[in-house]
């Protein structure tokens, strides 16, 4: 059965997967959702048996139905190979009573590769099947990560080329260093004088800028992004949700049928999202538990069914969670909304006039599956602690904001279905953070510095992303004013 994709905001017009993939996201403003999300057509038994690149196809076939088989296998084999450091591509690991789903083997060492790795392949195919000609290029205004793993997922691929802006003085020594030397023909890196904000207005402010689309369309460009409102980042976080499942169908962890519950730590929406889709899939899920930090947005809307973003913004020690309008909320409400376009675009109109909305009763009691829940600056770093004193496994910032709240809500519930934690980010990532939590003794050494006593510390050995870092050449120094954003994109196309 052809599955297509219609806006949030508007149910009336529908667009093939690789239409959706190329727009990103729908001319009024609405984000693709499929017209019903698809069963999978194979039993969980049988996908116990398959690799993570068999998996893959599995629930990947039946949302991008307009690719063909060999297409999507193309896409599925070049992303996910030898870029990761295990064949497993995401294990499993027990700990404490609790499986951690490690989600950061990939070229950036967060979950962030799990997506970007495949989006560059879907994209070009996706621009193939609609005889797009022109190269893709792709614009990113970044705080850091999503940078970074869209550099690597687009390095050298054939028919595109990547910009990415970031501010000069707002992102970590460790993050500038991954960025700043990336390889690749097509990539290109530029700091700007001015902040995030800045960045993403600049970008934002290109892609909507007609006479510029003119001129690259002569000269045979055009934008697009790999936003994480993609549909095609979406469609691949659904797999290991299906297939950690049933690594655990596969080792006699669960018998069929049995359901397991998922915590993830969250920022945008997106991970939790695909959660919730291979739940609709078929695969046998208790509860979705919903993992904040201190930007608590989301735990408070799951307990009073109001969205409220009018508050201060905390930095905390897992950045990629401050985040307080959750784009890919928006999927869900239109879900609950029993898919009323009219009544999803009247509350993010909401959203963006107030800050906020309230959803009725009637919405709030189609949500159950999930529970909110948050950890503070505190709790987080006690849970590292806790859990590295009691196994010897380091946990990172993001994942530990989530094992904190599952033991809270283990606690309080009772509930002792299997658990599987969303393990978003290698512990190396946030090096600082993560050994001071565990011995206060290292606070004020920078990140490089404690990298090799994280090593001594969890007995691991250093990812080669960060290995690479130390000794790799700067390839990318220019720095710009940030009025001058799109007169460096137009250096770089020659146009
Ligand atoms: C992006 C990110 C998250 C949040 O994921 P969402 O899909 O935005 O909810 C959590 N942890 C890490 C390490 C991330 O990079």
């Amino acid at each position: 059965m052809e599955v297509m994709y219609q806006s949030t905001r508007n149910s009336g017009k529908t667009v093939t997967a690789s239409q959706a993939i190329l727009k990103g996201l729908a001319d009024d403003g609405g984000l693709f959702v499929p017209t019903s999300i698809p069963a999978l057509d194979t039993s969980l038994e049988d996908i116990a048996k398959m690799n993570y690149q068999e998996t893959a196809y599995q629930v990947m076939k039946q949302f991008l139905t307009d690719f063909t088989e060999e297409e999507l296998k193309n896409c599925i084999n070049r992303a996910y190979d030898s870029k990761f450091d295990t064949k497993e591509i995401a294990p499993l690991v027990e700990k404490d009573g609790v499986y951690y789903l490690e989600l950061f083997h990939g070229a950036t060492i967060a979950f962030k590769d799990m997506a970007l790795s495949i989006l560059p392949h879907l994209l070009t195919t996706s621009a193939r099947k609609n005889k797009i000609t022109n190269q893709i290029v792709i614009l990113t205004a970044t705080s850091g990560d999503t940078g970074k793993a869209a550099l690597a997922g687009f390095a050298d691929v054939e028919g595109t080329s990547i910009i990415v802006f970031y501010p000069k003085n707002g992102v970590s020594a460790i993050q500038e260093r991954q960025m700043v030397t990336q390889k690749g023909n097509n990539t290109s890196v530029i700091g700007i004088t001015g902040n995030f904000d800045d960045a993403q207005s600049g970008v934002k402010a290109m892609f909507n800028n007609k006479e510029l689309a003119k001129v690259m369309d002569n000269n045979g460009y055009q934008f697009s992004s790999a936003n994480s409102i993609n549909i095609g980042r979406l469609v691949p976080q659904v797999v290991y949700y299906v297939y950690s499942y049933t690594r655990l169908l596969a080792n006699g962890a669960v018998k069929a049928g049995e359901p397991v519950n998922f915590v993830v730590p969250t920022g945008n929406f997106g991970n939790i999202l695909a959660a919730f889709y291979a739940k609709n899939m078929g695969v046998p899920v208790g509860k979705l538990i919903c993992a904040s930090n201190e930007n608590k947005v989301l735990y408070d809307f799951f307990e009073t069914g109001v969205y409220d973003k009018n508050r201060e913004f905390i930095l905390t020690t897992s950045p990629s969670m401050d985040i307080l309008i959750s784009s890919n909320l928006e999927r869900l409400i239109y879900k609950i909304a029993g898919e009323d376009a009219e009544a999803t675009a009247d509350m993010m109109a909401a959203l963006a006039n107030t800050g906020k909305y309230t959803i009725t009763d009637e919405m709030k009691a189609r949500m159950k599956d999930f529970i909110g829940g948050w950890a503070s600056e505190e709790k987080t770093a006690e849970e590292i602690k806790r859990v590295y004193e009691k196994t010897g496994y380091v946990l990172d910032t993001h994942t530990a904001v989530a094992s904190a709240v599952y033991h809270d809500y283990k606690m309080k519930t009772q509930d002792d279905t299997k658990t599987i934690i969303a393990s978003t980010a290698s512990p190396y990532k946030f090096a600082t953070s993560v050994m001071t939590a565990i011995d206060k003794k290292y606070e004020g050494m920078d990140d490089f510095a404690l990298i090799d006593e994280l090593s001594k510390t969890a007995g691991t050995k250093i990812p080669n992303a960060v290995e690479e870092i130390r000794s790799a050449p700067v390839l990318h120094d220019t720095v710009c004013d940030t009025k001058d954003m799109q007169k460096m994109v137009e250096k770089i196309l020659g146009i």
